[in-house]
């Protein structure tokens, strides 16, 4: 059991109180830096597990970051794609969905991809979203002609 973050040792207290909370094995400092973001921003637990899968795969996501109008769930620079976990879906009003098309207008204007991913698929089907996240990269990588 070691950290995902710094790889540290992890002991059986922070392991379970890092699982029980987030979901993902990380150290007590990695996991209080953590909290915070969540409170200062309302992050969802899936976007921290989607977050470190990516990393693992050899990604380099940023966890909330700031576009200039609001902060991002997840995004992939390199490529220029946001990725934003959606908690409400089974509840969206057509207020909701015009804001989102609005959302997506503002950054493929900009140049960005944005992509949203419903919590629970990233809760039940861990691996094979962050494949599919790897696909997408992939594929805005071969458009963009990134070097
Ligand atoms: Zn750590």
């Amino acid at each position: 059991m070691t950290c995902l973050d710094c790889k540290k040792e992890l002991s059986y207290l922070d392991h379970k109180n890092s699982m029980d909370t987030l979901g993902v094995e990380l150290c007590h400092q990695h996991k209080t830096r953590l909290d915070k973001l969540i409170r200062l921003n309302n992050t969802p637990i899936e976007a921290i597990q989607l977050y470190y899968g990516l990393k693992n795969a050899g990604v380099s996501p940023m966890l909330e970051w700031w576009d200039g109008n609001k902060s991002i769930d997840i995004a992939i620079s390199r490529v220029k794609l946001n990725i934003e976990i959606d908690t409400d879906y089974q509840m969206m009003t057509h207020e909701q969905a015009m804001n989102n098309l609005e959302e997506a207008m503002h950054s493929f204007r900009n140049g960005f991809t944005t992509i949203r991913i419903p919590h629970t698929l990233i809760r039940h089907y861990l691996s094979e979203t962050v494949n599919s996240v790897l696909g997408i990269i992939e594929g805005l990588r071969l458009n963009i002609k990134v070097v």
